[in-house]
């Protein structure tokens, strides 16, 4: 069979891909080590699939250059992917919260059934148990080397689009085969590290955070580079929630960042108004009106919050508020790629033509999806660079 490209993950790039290469009249092969199509997007968002974000912006990527996503994102609009998974689905979205799409009917598997079907109406190949070990150059074509249904096999194709993913989550089928394929052809990777993911704290401050595990505090998260405002989660190992998945992908290791556990009052206002009521409240009290009793008992350990507000001197209400308006942490690290939602880093988009997603230096090689050095926010943005990718790089087969 000639084909007019193989595709090589069978996840949300390569799928859009071959679908779209498919209404395009194109005939593609898919490759998938999994035994099925689309793992990551069945449990994504809880099994929910958050499959794209209403307010899609270039901001919402961290990149080298979050420009070369203009290109993509021009011709695949968030529109094109609700009406994409409407026409061809009968999916409808519906908003959760901050511009986050769900299917109404709340499976994800909806949205892998839009592919299989689409697929297999226009004739495109899929083979399961797939692992695509190399490619190699062979004159203008590329060599393909699979094991498939346990023998090697060698396929021939003038293009071939790696949309393999990134590292994490391995029992999903992540693989390191992108950046492996992208070293041995010399084209740049940014540095890669789990990103969308929970961080860790060791040492004399582990107990205290472990004490508030399960608990759940609305908070402004920020560092030199950005600020999110979402909830934080305790857990026994550290510190999780979307407002500090968000800020992982722009944390680095050995790096402080600061938490305002009441971003919407202000301690000095508040300590003012109790002081201007007669000031009978304790800290205890006045932190309860606003917190958790957990809370307030563990924020006891750097907070008199015994004293009644009457008592406080300026050296007590400024330490107050700088525990609650600038809390100081330092995670000791992230929990890796088991845990990480996305990875962040990848095929430098400077190697990438920013309309068809192929490779500069190789004619006929792509990269989409989570390969590349675009990652998105927590919230759909990572789903709707895949499809925007995979259509890309459909156009060009
Ligand atoms: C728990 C979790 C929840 C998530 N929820 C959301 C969400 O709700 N919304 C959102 O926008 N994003 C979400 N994401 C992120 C999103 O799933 C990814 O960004 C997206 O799937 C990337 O698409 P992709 O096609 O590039 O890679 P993938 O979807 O990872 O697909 C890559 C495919 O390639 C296959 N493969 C790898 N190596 C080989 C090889 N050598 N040969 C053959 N096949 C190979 C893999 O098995 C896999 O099927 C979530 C991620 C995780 C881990």
């Amino acid at each position: 069979m000639d084909y007019d490209g193989l595709i090589i993950g069978g996840g949300a790039c390569g799928l859009m891909c071959a679908a779209q290469a498919g209404l395009l009249g194109k005939r593609t092969l898919l490759l998938e080590k999994n035994d099925k199509v689309g793992a990551k997007i069945l449990i994504s968002g809880g099994g929910r699939c958050n499959y794209t974000n209403l307010h899609t912006d270039i901001h919402n990527f961290v990149s080298e250059n979050p420009d070369f996503l203009h290109a993509a994102f021009s011709k695949w609009t968030v529109d094109d992917t609700i009406q994409f998974f409407k026409s061809f689905g009968n999916i409808i979205g519906e908003e959760k919260t901050l511009g986050q799409l769900f299917p109404r009917s709340n499976k994800a598997k909806d949205i892998v059934a839009v592919f299989t079907k689409l697929m297999f109406e226009t004739q495109q190949d899929v083979w399961l148990n797939a692992e695509v070990k190399a490619i190699d150059q062979d004159g203008g074509a590329y060599v393909v080397t699979l094991m498939h249904e346990g023998r090697e096999r060698r396929i021939v194709s003038k293009k071939v689009v790696i949309a393999s993913g990134g590292l994490p989550v391995a029992k999903l089928g992540a693989s390191d085969f992108a950046l492996r394929t992208a070293r041995k052809f010399d084209i740049r990777i940014v540095d890669t590290a789990p990103a969308l993911v929970p961080l860790t704290i060791t040492g004399k401050d582990a107990n205290w955070y472990a004490s508030l595990a399960g608990n759940a505090v609305f908070s402004r998260v920020s560092n030199k580079h950005i600020t999110f405002e979402e909830n934080i989660l305790f857990t026994h190992w550290g510190l999780s929630g979307p407002a500090i998945l968000q800020l992982s992908s722009y944390w680095r290791a050995g790096e402080l960042f600061t938490i305002n556990l009441l971003p919407h009052r202000d301690m000095n206002t508040l300590i003012k108004e109790e002081r201007a009521a007669g000031g009978k409240r304790t800290v205890s009290q006045l932190l309860q009106m606003h917190f958790t009793k957990k809370m307030v008992e563990a924020l006891g350990k750097f907070l008199p919050i015994d004293l009644k507000i009457a008592s406080l001197s300026k050296a007590d209400a400024k330490l107050i508020w700088e525990t609650i308006h600038h809390f100081e942490v330092k995670p000791a690290g992230d929990k890796g790629y088991d845990k990480a939602e996305v990875m962040r880093g990848g095929i430098a988009t400077d190697e990438l033509d920013a309309k068809t997603l192929e490779s500069k230096k190789f004619k006929g090689l792509y990269f989409g999806g989570e390969a590349v050095d675009v990652t998105g926010w927590l919230g759909g943005f990572n789903f709707q660079w895949a499809w925007a990718s995979g259509y890309a790089i459909a156009q060009d087969l």
